[in-house]
């Protein structure tokens, strides 16, 4: 490029980054100046983390950091490998069969992300003769995935059986191949779970596949914390599981799809995340394991995120705050109306002040009129911590609405 032509295109980039900041999207990044936990400092000060996917406080786990730090002295620091040349370890296959086994389902494989697994699934198994139905609140990632395909697409409206229904007819009358329904086990923005008993009915009415991306739930959701399928009594009917290693599982990074043998292993030979883009490295691979083997005994920690919800829940319910309803230890502040984006970005500014750090989320990450400050829960809280979270809703409420 020559340099005029440089200086334009630096220029219409400005503009559009001028349009962001003008419209109030800009995303600013607080930098913490510790470890993720439930308490943690930023560069604006000590503050309780209300924010972060951290549901069974694992995240600075000092049992993982050892296996982590041994890993590195054992296993060494990167695999400079993809998988299929010289980039599996021992490590690798153990947590692959690991994740499976928890899940219920016959075998794993390990992604760089769940963004990645959710990105190769797809346009491995389905093609032009298939469709795939797809909830309207699904993750950016499984809208992508699907996109890499050439499948018929179509889409239901959020959790609504009628409606996914309606739609499985017209795949039906299409004479597609294969259908998959596809969900978020559960939705982040709202902290509800897909109907998935009444996903996995009309699955098997229609012959199609269920494929969930239980992110938001692996490791925390349902007695033994295997996810939204245990939780809501579908274990072994649904075909498909896709997960993170960096929520609850430890935070660090890493996805999965765990699933039957056959599907594992083509995705193996043809998801394109999988084959072109580097193991795991062994330190996160490790890290990982002990991180699933403690979630699968953490019982205690189950119960103690499962009454923080609750309590948050309660208490501010009786300060008159509008909550969508649900029991998932995420949990939305809504602040409906015109007004309602202004005054969730100002409360969640005035709480971070008072060293409550929660988020405000808008159109368009969220519907226009349907704004929210978006609380999330972590066994890792005490009660005293939910009390002070509380407290500054209600004092920054006061401050920003005069109420
Ligand atoms: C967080 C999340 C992802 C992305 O997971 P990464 O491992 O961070 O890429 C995918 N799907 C859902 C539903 C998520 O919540």
């Amino acid at each position: 490029m020559t340099r005029d032509a440089v200086a334009e295109f630096l220029s219409s980039v400005s503009a559009e980054l001028g349009e962001i900041e003008q419209a109030g999207l800009y995303k600013r990044e607080r930098e913490l100046t510790t470890a993720q936990s439930a308490r943690i400092a930023t560069t604006a000060g000590a503050s309780l983390n209300f924010c972060a996917n951290n549901y069974l406080g694992l995240a600075d786990d000092p049992r993982i950091v050892t296996a982590a730090k041994d890993a590195l002295e054992e296993w060494g620091f990167g695999m400079a490998s993809v998988r299929f040349i010289c980039g599996t370890q021992s490590p690798h296959r153990a947590l692959e069969e690991e994740i499976a086994d928890y899940l219920g389902l016959a075998d794993s494989i390990l992604f760089s992300s769940c963004f990645d697994a959710n990105g190769g699934l797809f346009e491995v198994f389905f093609g032009p003769e298939d469709a795939i139905v797809s909830d309207s609140l699904n993750h950016a990632s499984l809208i992508d995935g699907i996109r890499l395909t050439k499948a018929k697409r179509l889409r239901y409206a959020n959790a609504d059986l009628d409606d996914l229904r309606a739609r499985l007819e017209e795949a039906r009358d299409a004479n597609c191949r294969r259908i998959a329904i596809v969900t978020d086990g559960v939705f982040s923005m709202d902290g509800s779970y897909a109907p998935l008993e009444g996903i996995c009915d009309l699955a098997d009415e229609f012959g199609a596949l269920v494929i969930v991306d239980d992110s938001h739930a692996t490791g925390f959701v349902g007695e033994q914390g295997r996810g939204t399928h245990e939780l809501l009594g579908v274990m072994g009917r649904v075909d498909i599981i896709t997960g993170t290693l960096g929520k609850a599982l430890g935070g660090a990074s890493g996805g999965f799809v765990a699933g039957p043998s056959e599907v594992v292993d083509l995705l193996r030979q043809k998801a394109r995340p999988y084959l072109f883009s580097n193991a795991v490295a062994p330190a996160v691979v490790a890290g990982s394991r002990q991180a699933l083997s403690l979630a699968r005994a953490a019982d205690a920690e189950r119960v103690q995120l499962r009454a923080n919800a609750a309590l948050f829940r309660s208490l501010m319910e009786e300060e008159g705050f509008d909550l969508l309803p649900g029991t998932h230890p995420i949990i939305a502040v809504m602040f409906p109306g015109d007004d309602g984006a202004r005054l969730a970005t100002e409360i969640a500014d005035a709480m971070l002040d008072d060293g409550v750090y929660v988020i405000a989320f808008s159109f368009p990450v969220v519907p226009r009129g349907k704004a929210r400050i978006r609380v999330q829960l972590s066994a890792g809280h005490t009660e005293a911590d939910i009390r002070a979270c509380v407290r500054a809703f209600v004092e920054a409420r006061a401050r920003v609405a005069g109420n």
